[in-house]
């Protein structure tokens, strides 16, 4: 029987996913021991478990449950004639202003009623374009002409793989190319916990499809993205769809419709659908010449290709359109968090928390509690089970022998265990063994055989 009296009564602040990520070992601020370096954070052996979860989950809806989607990891050292042919080099900027009073910096877009955020001061500079591309000195000679770029989106390395990809695996047009990778951008005013951070890892898709049949595919996409977040449990009423004003566009897109989640902070994108056009391919094609710029530090370099595809009939090749979805992992990720996380108020007074996460996101799957810490039996049969468990591949099952039950069941809520399964002197009474297994959100236990263990839990973790 539950002993629930209200459910999730509580307004939620980044504070309390924070501290929960802080406590709990998700996430934490990087160099913490240094002063922490500001915008960009490490995951903790939860918060490691929970984003590949999620990063697996939109592999598999991605790669392995269609049959029209390739796989792609490129680097992430970026060739800088790369990133001045799709445009970043001139446009990928924010407007940066100072406060001429607490030499606070930040964007000038972001700010309220022309007053600096930190002191209030109306006294701001002009402001200026900052490019937000990270550069790093590529090989032992330092010179003007020897630098790199940290890819600020993975979605070039898929463009400039475009004919690999195309040749090597016979694809036709409608297909697409899907990759998850880290991507850095240099923001001016990083904030909201995981929201803008300067290291950041992105779920992109290009789709490439013939032109005129891009608006279709577009509407398409952006459904199927929509549906899919719901799938990994956020609920309807936080979730927005959002078309780009024709004055917000990026410098490729012809068409863009972001999906917004309410994250504690307010209602800001969590993904972006964009109809990139031909853009970034045509551009890579038209501009292979330039290539000539780069050999001063490169030589050698090859610059023969077209980025294009064949008609059906093989009689004309195009350059393709090109549908692209870019999800932020760690906006994913914090919202995931912020959606699951619940307080309430049980039966005898005390409260939980309780991260209510679909089982497959889920950091730890199950959570098996010997009752009697001293007694040999219970202990050996408790490991024996969780080893049985583990062999499932279903992600980590804990052993949990730390405080008491009552605790272990706290603790596990707080980081979204659906199950805890515990061994006490019932369990070898009678002619089968048993176990008492909880579940987390309602906390009804049930009494089950050892036997029909890993099939009781097997059957909770299909993603729908
Ligand atoms: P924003 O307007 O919030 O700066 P954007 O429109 O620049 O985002 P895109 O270039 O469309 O973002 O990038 C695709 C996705 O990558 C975004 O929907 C977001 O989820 C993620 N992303 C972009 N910038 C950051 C960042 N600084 N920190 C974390 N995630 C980010």
């Amino acid at each position: 029987m539950s002993n629930t009296l209200a459910e999730n009564n509580h307004t939620l602040s980044m504070n309390d996913i924070v501290s929960l990520c802080k406590r709990r070992g998700f996430i934490f601020q990087s160099s913490d021991i240094y002063g922490g370096l500001q915008g960009v954070y490490d995951y903790g052996p939860l918060g490691i478990e929970l984003k590949n979860n999620l990063k697996n989950a939109w592999w598999r809806s991605m790669v392995y449950e269609r049959d029209d989607i390739e796989g792609l990891d490129s680097s992430i050292i970026a060739h800088r004639l790369t990133l001045k042919h799709s445009g970043h080099e001139d446009t990928f900027t924010d407007p940066m202003v100072d406060c001429k009073e607490c030499k606070a910096r930040m964007r000038e877009d972001l700010i309220k009623d022309g007053k600096c955020e930190n002191c209030g001061s109306s006294n701001l500079t002009d402001p200026r374009m900052f490019n937000l591309m990270f550069k790093a000195n590529f090989g032992p000679v330092e010179n003007d002409d020897s630098f790199i770029y940290l890819r600020p989106e993975t979605a070039q390395g898929i463009f400039t793989n475009f004919k690999n990809v195309l040749d090597s695996t016979s694809r036709k047009i409608p297909f697409g190319i899907a990759q998850i990778g880290k991507a850095f951008r240099n923001e001016i005013t990083p904030r909201n916990f995981i929201f803008r951070v300067r290291e950041f890892e992105q779920m992109e898709l290009e789709f490439f499809v013939e032109p005129g049949t891009d608006e279709e595919w577009h509407d398409k996409w952006v459904q199927e993205r929509y549906h899919w977040w719901i799938r990994q449990g956020l609920n309807k009423k936080n979730l927005k769809l959002e078309h780009q004003d024709k004055n917000e566009l990026a410098h490729y897109a012809k068409a863009t419709v972001d999906i917004l989640y309410e994250f504690p902070h307010g209602a800001e994108e969590l993904e972006g659908i964009a109809n990139r056009t031909d853009f970034d391919l045509g551009s890579h094609s038209k501009n292979q010449e330039d290539l000539n710029l780069w050999a001063k530090v490169q030589p050698n370099q090859d610059s023969n290709q077209k980025l294009v595809a064949q008609d059906n009939q093989k009689q004309n090749s195009y350059v393709p359109y090109v549908i692209e979805p870019s999800a932020g992992l760690d906006r994913g990720v914090l919202a995931i968090l912020a959606e699951g996380f619940t307080k309430e108020k049980l039966e005898n007074g005390t409260e939980r928390i309780v991260l209510k996460l679909k089982p497959h996101l889920a950091p730890i799957k199950a959570a098996v509690i010997p009752l009697a810490k001293n007694n040999e039996q219970i202990v050996q049969k408790a490991k024996e089970i969780t080893r049985t468990l583990a062999k499932l591949g279903l992600g980590r099952i804990r052993y949990e022998d730390v405080g008491n039950v009552g605790k272990a069941y706290r603790r596990n809520d707080e980081v979204g265990t659906p199950f805890c399964i515990t061994v006490d002197f019932d369990t070898f009474e009678g002619d089968t063994e048993t176990v008492t297994i909880r579940h987390r959100d309602t906390m009804i236990q049930e009494r089950i055989t050892v036997s029909e263990l890993p099939e009781t839990i097997v059957k909770y973790y299909n993603i729908d």
